[in-house]
């Protein structure tokens, strides 16, 4: 690691302040996904500002008929939260099945949402359930954050505080998960609700995105079968070590179907 130094602000104000005042400066969360990259030297920020002193950013609450997650939330909290489980089981599931035990314990959905890693469970369900994000600056749709591969909306000096997920009629999730890391393959976030039917496809290709094909399918017939004849074009996705793109296309489709199955 190279030097830096580190600030741990009480306020999303402060934190702010800390941000814009130093273009080399990094957020930190969770650290599980930073704190490598900078023992890699894969990154050299002059100074971490650690988020994890705020509790503004923290706690999972029911306001009218969303669920809104504060960005410091680690997934254990998401996946073992009853008013999670109560009103949106799909997004419990989806939580649950985060990488193992210390990385749920230790990741933040604000740190997962805001790295956008193509291959990260969370950008399909904020997509998947039409969610908004909520930053130290203004409110973003789903549909306008995630800009591809490991970029977002975000400004260099905005802070995601908080997410918040309409309750969807129904929700449900499937992925194939690489065995080793348990980071998604590809896999398949669908909804019905007030932001529509959605279907969301993550992992597969270099950034979440919504199948319209599928979607159009299941606001006919919300059915399995409505989404199995439903081809993914292999072009644009995903190709490397651990799967082709032609293989990523096909599990979009078993993906699909499962996470149908799964929603009811
Ligand atoms: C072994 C391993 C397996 C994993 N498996 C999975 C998996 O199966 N599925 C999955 O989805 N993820 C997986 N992850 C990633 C894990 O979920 C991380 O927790 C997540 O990617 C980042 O969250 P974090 O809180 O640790 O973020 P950090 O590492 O703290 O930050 C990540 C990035 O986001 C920025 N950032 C952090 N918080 C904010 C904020 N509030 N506003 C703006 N920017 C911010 C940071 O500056 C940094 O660039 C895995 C990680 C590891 C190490």
């Amino acid at each position: 690691m190279y030097d830096f130094a580190y600030h741990k602000p009480a306020s999303v104000a402060d934190a702010v302040k800390l941000l814009a005042a130093d273009p080399d400066a990094k957020l930190v969360s969770g650290g599980h996904t930073l704190l490598p990259a900078l023992k890699h030297r894969l990154n050299k920020p002059s100074s971490l500002i650690d988020l994890s002193g705020i509790a503004d950013l923290k706690g999972i609450k029911k306001v009218g008929n969303s669920i809104v997650i504060g960005a410091l939330t680690r997934h254990v909290e998401v996946a073992t939260s009853d008013v999670v489980t109560a009103a949106i089981p799909a997004l419990a599931y989806m939580a649950s099945h985060i990488g193992d035990v210390q990385v749920r314990n230790r990741g933040t959905i604000g740190g997962s949402v805001s790295n956008n890693d193509p291959a990260a469970d969370y950008p399909g369900a904020v997509l998947g359930l039409g969610a908004t994000i909520h930053t130290s600056k203004r409110k973003i749709a789903a549909d306008d954050f995630f800009q591809g591969m490991f970029t977002t909306a975000l400004e260099a000096d905005e802070i995601l505080t908080a997410i918040e997920f309409p309750i969807p009629e129904k929700a449900g999730y499937a992925k194939m998960k690489n065995p080793a890391s348990r980071y998604v393959m590809a896999g398949a976030f669908v909804s019905k609700g007030p932001m529509g039917v959605r279907v969301v496809i993550n992992g597969a290709g270099p950034g979440v995105f919504r199948q319209s094909a599928m979607e159009t399918a299941l606001a006919a017939s919300w059915a399995p079968g409505a989404v199995a004849g439903i081809k993914q074009d292999a072009d644009g996705l995903n190709s490397d070590i651990h799967g082709s793109a032609e293989y990523r296309a096909h599990l979009v489709g078993v993906m699909a179907k499962r996470a149908v199955i799964a929603a009811g």
